[in-house]
């Protein structure tokens, strides 16, 4: 057999491709085949360096681009990600796992922050009071804060970057993107597309890299926020990182997001919602449904009936294959550590309703598994206290409405959840009474839309930043406040005074 020869990822910085000189690198694989398709260079500290110098020029010019100029780009920009959907979603499947169909989702959903961009100049348009004092005018100004960085997981290869970045160049910052190194084409691929849309060098920077590469960016004195999304773990690190060295940060993490099944609810199309918010992506959304809370033994058990069959009927593929319902997880590593996750409950006393631990598929060297379903969770278990990244699902049962949102207020995590009811009255006291960022009514995934801001409460976000919706237009701006006077021909008072300024 010959030897294959991996391709090696760039980084892309000032407009130029380049290998980087480092000897640390990891690899990236194809999850669908298992196979190992590049090696991705680890930027240095002085890579790192010289990338934020280069983006601090860029900043400078590009921070005074007229805003109408600075739009045009994103335009373009937008445009050429509608033509390229499909080119795009191919590249997401190959290094992500994830199923075509899906990432075109993704994709759409990621030009939505484009669209939501393309409205900065009235987000950031700044106030103006006349005449606050003798000939004196008030007004602020948003500025851009200059160098800027986002930090990305792997599990949304385009959405993510696009949300978190996107507005922050419209508005006038130069960018360093650090995506996650299991995924770096698609970032990569967006560069291409920042460059034919017309962005100048420097503006738009991409560097590939661990953890030490991480450190390097979020501690260098000329970066000045930093937008991280990943797991909690990480979240708290780089938020206490960063404030530690005076930067804004807005640090996203994990989620364990409920659906809550009241007995009135219409129980088909709660189990229709429940399977594709629960195993699409092969569970790796930080929006996904991963616990079903059934209120009533009745409704628990009518639930687990009707869930069973479809969950079994679910099927893992290749991300090109169009039968498949999602695709292959994204390593060898998050496989085991789904299937620990697993055993681990069973042993703790969970039972299995449905067991994908041997996965149908026939590519057995791909990161597959089937969709499991446990019941019998308890919420002192692992299983439901710690986020499962992985198509792995549980059903803990409740006596009622009240004991539902205690149960979820407890929880460390409070990204996302849900309530399928109909009763308005029931919906009113869950939505104004439960602990979560993103609280859903009748719908599977409480994810909302661009022009609405994002994010969870407790462990699932540190820092009140912003990296969707429009509070992303402040967290990358600074207020200026200026107080203008200009003289009537007419005054001619000379005086000095000693006393506060006043009105
Ligand atoms: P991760 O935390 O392992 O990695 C995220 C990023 O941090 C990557 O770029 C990685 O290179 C870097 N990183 C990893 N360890 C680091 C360290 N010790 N110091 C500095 N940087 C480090 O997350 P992941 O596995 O890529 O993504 C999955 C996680 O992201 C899940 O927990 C998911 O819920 C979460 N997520 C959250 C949201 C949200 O909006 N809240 C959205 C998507 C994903």
């Amino acid at each position: 057999m010959g030897t294959v020869t991996l391709d090696v990822v760039n980084h892309y910085i000032n407009g130029q491709h380049f290998k980087g000189e480092n000897d640390r690198f990891g690899y990236v694989y194809n999850p669908s085949t298992g196979q190992k398709i590049a090696t991705v260079p680890y930027a240095t500290a002085e890579e790192v360096d010289e990338t934020v110098n280069l983006a601090k020029q860029a900043a400078k010019k590009w921070g005074k681009t007229s805003v109408g100029k600075r739009i045009q780009v994103l335009f373009k920009f937008r445009q050429l990600l509608v033509e390229h959907t499909e080119e795009l979603a191919r590249l997401i499947g190959k290094e992500n796992g994830k199923t075509i169909s899906d990432a075109k989702g993704e994709i759409s959903r990621g030009i939505e922050s484009v669209d939501l961009a393309i409205g900065a100049p009235h987000i950031i348009k700044g106030e103006h009071s006349v005449n606050v004092g003798g000939e004196i005018n008030a007004y602020s100004m948003n500025q851009p804060l200059g160098v800027v960085t986002c930090i990305a997981p792997f599990n949304f290869p385009v959405m993510i970057p696009l949300a978190m970045s996107t507005m922050a160049v419209a508005v006038g910052n130069a960018m360093i993107l650090k995506p996650s190194e299991k995924v770096p084409y698609s970032a990569l691929f967006l560069s291409k597309l920042w460059e034919e849309a017309g962005l100048p060098n420097g503006v738009w920077n991409v560097v590939n890299g661990d953890k030490d590469t991480v450190d390097a960016i979020i501690t260098h004195k000329d970066v000045k926020a930093i937008s991280f999304v990943g797991s909690s773990k990480v979240a708290k690190i780089i938020y206490e990182t960063g404030t530690k060295h005076h930067k804004r940060v807005a640090a996203y993490g994990g989620g364990k997001n409920h659906m809550v099944i009241m007995p009135d609810a219409d129980i088909d199309k709660v189990v229709d919602s429940f399977v594709g918010a629960a195993y699409g992506s092969a569970g790796q959304r930080c929006m996904s449904i991963s616990v079903a809370m059934p209120v009533g033994q009745k409704t628990a058990a009518l639930f687990t009936e009707k869930l069973k069959s479809k969950v079994e009927a679910l099927k893992a593929g290749a991300y090109d294959d169009e039968s498949a319902d999602f695709g292959a997880l994204i390593s060898e590593d998050a496989k085991q550590a789904t299937l620990r996750a697993i055993d681990e409950a069973v042993k703790e006393g969970a039972h299995i309703v449905v067991d994908g631990r041997n996965p149908k598929v026939e590519n057995k060297a791909g990161f597959y598994l089937d969709a499991t379903l446990l019941d019998h969770v308890t919420p002192d278990m692992k299983m439901y206290k710690e986020e499962v990244f992985g198509p792995a699902r549980i059903i803990v049962p409740v006596e009622s409405l009240d004991e539902s949102i205690s149960l979820i207020n407890d929880h460390q995590l409070g990204n996302g959840v849900t309530i399928f009811t109909n009763n308005g009255g029931d919906a009113r006291k869950f939505t104004q009474e439960i602990e979560v960022g993103m609280t859903g009514v009748n719908v599977p995934v409480p994810i909302p839309v661009g022009y609405h801001n994002f994010g969870g409460w407790k462990d699932s976000r540190f820092g009140e930043g912003q990296m969707f919706g429009p509070d992303t237009a402040r967290f990358f701006t600074k207020t200026k406040t200026v107080s203008e006077r200009w003289f009537d021909r007419e005054d001619t008072t000379n005086e000095t005074n000693f006393d506060f300024p006043s009105s």
